[in-house]
């Protein structure tokens, strides 16, 4: 008898420990889990802190390209030698064009207005054309609408510092066109009237943004190519991954400018 009731403590007291042990691997696996989501969620934070990390925010003056004209001074001296690369307020030099600056609303890819002005600056050149075209979509009932032009060098570095990815912002190292003031994001709408249907809105990064995209309704692709004709007979060139963007001919003759807005209307006033 004794020895029964030894047995079957023994094997209450092994089914205790068993029942500790599979309890202790069970802890584990979760231990193992929770270390595995903290794991990911650390990697996540971490990205975050280097994006964050101050160390890692380009400013305008690093990186840069080898030529950024960033001073008044240096601006008016290149425009006396080189008087077709002079910016002009679009704003006036076109009268009446409509301007919708999707980069000083909230409405545009990176969620928050890049610049506050409203006046749109272009090169000369570029400029001409785009009155020409202006004046020539009238006859068809159309007119362009402007979703953006020049930007300073500094504007694009931002926009590099909260998305880091070539496929959606130009790298400081190269700058973009836009920092030239040669190339135009822009739309048509009727005049005086409704926007004409496009393949997608501004910044959409599907392939229906590029300019070649078929699978679409006939009036939306008719919309896109009669843009894409009146600007290339005027000396523009669509991007081959964006419809709604044209560099005009020549666009790399003419240096990054990192004139701030406000100055630039102080160019035009004089
Ligand atoms: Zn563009």
């Amino acid at each position: 008898m004794k020895f029964l009731i030894l047995a079957f403590s023994l094997f209450v007291l092994l089914s205790c420990e068993q029942q500790k042990e599979k309890k202790t691997i069970n802890d584990a696996k979760t231990i193992k889990q929770k270390l595995i989501d903290t794991a990911t969620v650390e990697t996540i934070e971490s990205i975050q802190i280097v994006k964050k990390d101050t160390n890692q925010i380009i400013t305008s003056t690093q990186n840069r390209p080898k030529r950024v004209i960033d001073s008044m001074d240096e601006y008016q001296s290149y425009i006396e030698k080189f008087p077709d690369h002079a910016m002009v307020n679009l704003s006036e030099y076109i009268p009446k064009i409509s301007i919708d600056l999707r980069y000083a609303h909230y409405d545009n890819i990176f969620n928050t207005v890049l610049y506050t002005q409203e006046e749109v600056f272009l090169n000369i050149k570029a400029a001409e054309a785009l009155k020409n075209i202006q004046q020539e979509i009238a006859n068809d009932g159309y007119e362009l609408v402007i979703w953006d032009a020049y930007r300073p060098y500094s504007v694009t570095v931002k926009m590099w510092n909260l998305i880091r990815d070539k496929r959606y912002a130009a790298t400081p190292q190269k700058g973009s066109r836009h920092n030239r003031g040669m190339a135009v994001d822009i739309t048509l709408k009727e005049i005086n009237g409704e926007y004409l249907e496009m393949p997608t809105t501004f910044d959409d990064f599907s392939k229906k943004a590029s300019p070649l995209y078929q699978n679409l309704p006939q009036n939306v692709k008719e919309n896109r190519d009669y843009l894409i004709s009146k600007m290339e007979k005027h000396g523009f060139k669509v991007l081959n991954s964006e419809w709604w963007h044209f560099d005009y001919q020549n666009w790399y003759s003419m240096p990054i400018l990192d004139i701030p807005f406000e100055k630039m209307k102080g160019v035009e006033s004089r």
